[in-house]
């Protein structure tokens, strides 16, 4: 195989998979190596994504999609529940699929893609990066370029190997398990969230329908409550309650960076995107759409670069991705912090309120206004975002 590129991606998820797409289309020579057999296998995700995330990319395809949700219900500790109405409507995606579909795109803009391609190091010259060292179908494989773009997922090695900090504070780590269930009776397009310390403390269980019989069921909790009881815990004790005659197909537990996304995601010519930056929704734990606006801003970036021959140039991603979605993802993990103090009681009564707005003003913006009078110090973190 060809062993000089301009960019190397590590890692082929969505955000590698978008960063290569980019880069390739702007002309760079863009090389994706992934360190498992197939791209978008093993799946660890919930796979729900927004329609209007979704279209910036690729459109909507029933190759892929498992379900159209236009439904959100929303259940307090109390077992009440509120039907807000959703702006935009989502979607249940098959990621081994899906995944496939963006390293294809990838693919038809000139980029290479090789699997089984595991990446244990950088490779340097005077100190410099200059490429990386990777098994290849278990041959030791030297192989150069001028950028390195680490796609490699939660437990990123690509931003530590090239002096990024790239700690997650424990505090911000969600600890999540989920379990594909077949033979169950759901709404078909309803996505349905719950609250609360008894089922998901300091977190949320979900579950995403996957066609008329079939859910992702999964939970979220923050790590420090999942030391006192395993995230899989609660939600095996949910699904004995509510779905005990499931078959379970699938079984996963994975992390979630709930954080802000990383202050530095370049150094020198190496830059991270996607759950490696941290550029994870902290408050809804969502991956996929803003891995990818990240993928697509360090693919265009690193492209320009080139073109300038200006590796200095590559610093401006990391204020592309602040204006684009940084400073938001501040701003929601200051509302994540303040929310998860809201105690059942507070949540039951943020409940009931709204459900008592007419059905037409049940929104999700009718929940947050009903939280902040609740719990009006969340107004004076979203107020530091906007002064700072
Ligand atoms: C239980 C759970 C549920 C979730 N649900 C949702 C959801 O419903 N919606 C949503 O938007 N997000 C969800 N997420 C988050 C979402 O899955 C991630 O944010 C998203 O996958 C990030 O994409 P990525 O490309 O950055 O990383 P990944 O998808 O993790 O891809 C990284 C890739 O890099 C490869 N790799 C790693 N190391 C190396 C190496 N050394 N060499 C070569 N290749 C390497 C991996 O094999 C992998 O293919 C969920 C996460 C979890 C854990």
């Amino acid at each position: 195989m060809q062993l000089t590129y301009d960019i190397i991606v590590v890692g082929g998820g969505p955000s590698g998979s978008t960063a290569a797409r980019y880069a390739a289309a702007a002309g760079a020579k863009v090389l994706i190596l992934e360190k498992d057999r197939d791209i978008g296998y093993p799946v660890r995700c919930g796979e729900a994504v927004s329609h209007s995330g979704l279209i910036q990319f690729i459109e909507p395809d029933t190759r892929w999609i498992a379900s159209t949700v236009t439904k959100f219900k929303m259940f307090a500790p109390n077992g009440n529940f509120i039907n807000p109405k959703l702006d935009d409507w989502g979607y249940v995606l098959e990621r081994r699929i899906f995944d496939y579909e963006l390293a294809k795109l990838a693919v038809k803009e000139g980029a290479k893609v090789v699997t089984k391609a595991y990446v244990y190091d950088l490779l340097r010259e005077n100190s410099t990066v200059v490429g990386v060292r990777a098994l290849i179908k278990d041959v030791k494989t030297e192989i150069r370029a001028k950028i390195i773009i680490g796609a490699d997922g939660v437990e990123s090695r690509v931003g530590k190997w090239a002096g990024i900090d790239t700690t997650c504070h424990i505090r911000d780590m969600e600890s999540c398990a989920q379990m594909m269930l077949s033979g169950i009776t759901i709404e078909p397009e309803t996505l349905e969230f719950y609250l609360g310390d008894e089922v998901a403390p300091e977190g949320y269980l979900w579950i995403f329908p996957k066609g008329k019989n079939s859910a992702n069921v999964g939970i979220g909790i923050s790590v420090e409550k999942a030391k006192k009881k395993a995230a899989i815990r609660y939600l095996e004790e949910f699904v004995a309650k509510r779905f005990s005659n499931a078959a379970m197909l699938t079984h996963i537990a994975g992390g979630v960076p709930a954080a802000k996304t990383l202050p530095k995601l370049v150094a020198h010519n190496v830059m991270l995107v996607g759950d490696a930056a941290h550029q994870v929704n902290p408050l809804s734990g969502g991956g996929i759409i803003t891995g990818m606006i990240g993928g697509m801003l360090a693919g265009q970036t690193a492209a320009e670069a080139l073109q300038k021959n200006d590796l200095q140039f590559l610093k401006e991603y990391e204020k592309r991705w602040q204006k684009r979605l940084g400073w938001r993802h501040e701003l929601f993990y200051n509302i994540k912090n303040s929310s998860s103090m809201l105690n059942d009681e507070t949540l039951n009564k943020i409940c009931n309120k709204v459900s008592q707005l007419p059905v037409e003003k049940q929104t999700l913006g009718a929940i947050f206004r009903t939280a902040l009078w609740n719990e009006p110090s969340v107004l004076l973190d979203i107020a530091k975002v906007f002064i700072s």
